[in-house]
């Protein structure tokens, strides 16, 4: 990590790699040419190369220091080992220069954030109290007020790491700050918080990860007038996980939502059809229906008030409980084989019940649905022949019209927020807070972890970029040198996947629109365009897969489903029937697509739709003052008080934290004013500060008389390398 590593010696207390705990202390009790042999703590006696071990610093890590970037010895080992330090006192915050880092404490610390600790942070500059979420909020708000520019808050980390809990303590700090004291009923600062339980309620399921994941990205703009209140908002999702409306495992559960409104008073339930969520064949392929110390019936409740504060009718709520409980009846229609073969029909009296209760929900015709589910017209240049689906056919048929109803439903509630909540025209700042999902790397990945792990790239290089051009100016300020030439770019793989034409995406699409393809057609196309790209892979023995040496490491995908996930397609039939509901809720749903716009109607990609969201958020991004809060699951068993290292290194490397490390520790990571370098070491050489020479000579003389080399002396600070302010303290501790 570019540490000069000249002070290792017998007897010194060094960090050496360990298989289990990443890293292990102990020390040193022979050198041997390049080898040394240590001692470790857990009594071990190693064998390991000098340049690989480092430093380790007794004093500072007594305490654990509340800046990474103030540890003396500024390292890998040294930075997880004053997180883990500081979990243990419960201390979940800790910078790296203005990264915050929030380690997710699995359980309820309601003193860190009442209304005594907002009050405690309101004002103060960053660094001057512990690390916390409020202050981040703080600084983006006052940057906002002071250079009358926007600011942005990035909430990063893996599934279970607590980005929607500090995306929403973000919010609560900002809505306390910018609020309408005086104002009565629902105010704007309301009605953004309470968007977030109707988005979680539709937009959140439990998973094997997180009882409460958000399988949806989210950047939420909060605007501001010129006397710092809050104006306005609008909100942006990004992907939702669509398959989970009709296929979910053990332990999983499908959108809270459906369990909500199965818990409804009885009354609501009546009128909905709904009874126990095991009847029902989207909810009961998973064993899980209630999770622990959640009521899904208060919930029910809270999230119906929660849409008549951001402004839902009555009636249109009603409207959208109504799709919901549809789809679940849709889902228990089943097919068996018709009259002849090769066509499907409903199953039985149970089936045609559930349609007939799917039809009167969406209010339609019960004939047109089951024609929509299990038959299709064939367009012939001759005539329109309408042939049947299969049983496979139908059942596929009915999950895709659930999937599209489905996310119909959560792009309204989006809108509906953002007409009733408002933007506000005449505000020209704001803070944004994106809470969007981590890098992700499983045994299967798809189509969805390759949008998701593109996002994350696009998101390291805005990171990267950031760090090291704060670092860039601090030094230009300066007018000092510094080259960090080492920077690691990651523009070859976001070219590789969204590069026009020629990147993966394009190519995604093109096999899309020729009948013909297959994901093995599409695939091999790949091997062969990217044979020489240094960020692809052709994994051994595949078939089909292919690899992407992404900046957090390599990830395997399998190409099987990527043609069929990237097709944004609503069948037309499905698309007629609903647009020609006789609910105008549903209606609406499904806009009529003008002549024009069939005619002409472009192949619309899932792949390259994101691809073109994200860009935008990528300009709101760059024209704001961004800060960054990266989340840590310290475990994966989601439970208080276990620090995993070998899990929370690898977050820190996918979260950017240890390349911003990296990058800090090739400069100058401390630096002290002439005069705080004077106070602090003037008295390691008294016989200068006695002369009168200028402050700046002054600082220079006691560097050269300690024999520091490598140090930089720029305008109005001096720079030092990472462990020398150690060294100095060192010695002005011995006089
Ligand atoms: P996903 O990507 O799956 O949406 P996430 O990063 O948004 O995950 P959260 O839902 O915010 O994760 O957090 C998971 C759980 O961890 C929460 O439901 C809560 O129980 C706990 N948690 C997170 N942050 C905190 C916190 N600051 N204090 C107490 N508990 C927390
Ligand atoms: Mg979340």
């Amino acid at each position: 990590m570019g540490i000069p590593v000249d002070t290792i010696v017998v007897g010194s207390h060094v960090w050496v790699g360990d298989p289990e705990l990443v890293w292990v202390d102990g020390q040193v009790v022979n050198i041997n040419g390049e080898d040394a042999e240590i001692l470790t703590s857990n009594g071990n006696l190693i064998v390991a190369k000098v340049s690989k071990i480092y430093p380790k610093d007794a004093e500072t890590f007594a305490d654990g220091g509340d800046d990474m970037t103030k540890l003396s010895y500024l390292h890998e080992p040294g930075v997880l080992h004053n997180l883990a330090t500081r979990f243990e006192m419960n201390e979940i915050y800790t910078y790296t220069g203005n990264i915050l880092i929030a380690i997710n404490p699995f359980q309820s610390l309601p003193q860190l954030y009442d209304a005594f600790t907002m009050e405690l942070y309101k004002g103060i500059p960053l660094g001057k109290l512990s690390p916390h979420v409020f202050a981040i909020a703080d600084a983006a708000y006052r940057e906002m007020m002071k250079e009358g520019k926007s600011n942005s808050v990035l909430v990063s980390g893996e599934s279970g790491a607590g980005k929607t809990e500090t995306t929403k303590m973000l919010m609560r700090y900002l809505a306390f700050l910018g609020g309408h004291s005086a104002a009565e009923g629902r105010t704007v600062e309301q009605q953004v918080l309470e968007s977030n339980p109707v988005l979680e309620a539709f937009g959140n399921a439990k998973t094997s990860r997180n009882n409460n994941s958000s399988r949806f990205g989210k950047f939420v703009e909060i605007q501001f007038d010129k006397l710092g209140r809050i104006s306005g908002a609008a909100v942006r999702t990004y992907l939702l996980e669509r398959s989970r409306v009709c296929q979910i495992s053990d332990p999983e559960r499908n959108y809270h939502c459906f369990y909500l409104l199965c818990a409804a008073p009885p009354q609501e339930r009546e009128r909905y059809k709904l009874g126990n969520p095991r009847s029902f064949h989207y909810l009961n392929q998973s064993n899980c229906y209630e999770l622990e110390g959640v009521s899904d019936a208060h919930d029910y409740l809270t999230t119906r008030r929660a849409m008549d504060i951001v402004g839902i009718s009555e009636k249109e709520q009603d409207s959208v409980f109504r799709v919901v409980a549809a789809i679940l009846h849709l889902g228990n229609i089943d097919f068996s084989k018709g009259e002849d073969n090769d066509s499907a029909a409903v199953e039985d009296e149970l089936s045609l019940f559930h349609l007939q209760m799917a039809a009167e929900l969406l209010m339609c015709d019960p004939h047109v649905l089951e024609n929509a589910l299990c038959k299709r017209a064939m367009i012939t240049p001759e005539e329109i022949i309408e042939r049947s689906l299969d049983s496979h056919g139908a059942r596929v048929s009915r999950d895709g019209l659930a999937k599209t109803l489905y996310s119909r439903l959560f792009d309204w509630l989006v809108d509906k927020i953002n007409v009733s909540i408002g933007p506000d025209p005449s505000s020209n700042c704001l803070i944004g807070v994106l809470d969007i999902y981590g890098f992700e790397s499983f045994k299967n990945n798809s189509f969805e972890q390759f949008c998701i792990n593109f996002t994350n790239e696009k998101l390291q290089q805005h990171f990267n970029q950031h760090v090291f051009k704060m670092e860039q100016e601090k030094y230009t300020r300066e007018e000092i040198d510094w080259s960090y030439i080492d920077f690691i770019d990651n523009q070859d793989v976001l070219d590789l996947i969204e590069k026009k034409p020629g990147g993966i995406i394009a190519l995604l699409d093109e096999a899309c629109m020729f009948p013909k393809s297959t994901h093995e057609t599409f695939s091999q196309k790949l091997y062969q365009i990217f044979k020489d790209h240094k960020r692809f892979v052709k994994p051994k023995l595949a078939r089909s897969d292919f690899s992407i040496l992404h900046y957090a490491g390599e990830v395997q995908y399998k190409s099987d489903l990527f043609l069929d996930k990237n097709k944004d397609y609503v069948v037309p039939e499905h698309q007629d029937l609903l647009s020609s509901s006789k609910c105008s809720f549903v209606a609406g749903l499904f806009p009529p697509l003008s002549e024009e716009a069939g005619k002409n109607s472009k192949f619309s990609s899932i792949g390259s739709r994101f691809k073109l969201q994200l860009q935008q958020l990528m300009e709101i991004l760059n024209s704001t003052e961004p800060h960054y809060i990266r989340c840590v699951k310290p475990n994966n068993l989601l439970s208080p008080g276990i620090f995993d290292n070998t899990s929370v290194m690898q977050q820190l490397r996918s979260g950017g934290v240890l390349e911003a490390v990296r990058v800090k520790c090739s400069g100058y990571p401390t630096y002290r004013s002439f005069l705080q370098f004077l106070t602090r070491f003037g008295i390691l050489a008294p016989e200068v500060l006695k002369g009168h020479c200028d402050e700046k000579v002054a600082c220079e003389k006691i560097l050269d008389k300690m024999g520091l080399t490598g140090y930089q002396i720029g305008k109005t600070k001096v720079f030092l390398r990472a462990g020398q302010m150690a060294e100095l303290d060192a010695w002005r501790t011995e006089i």
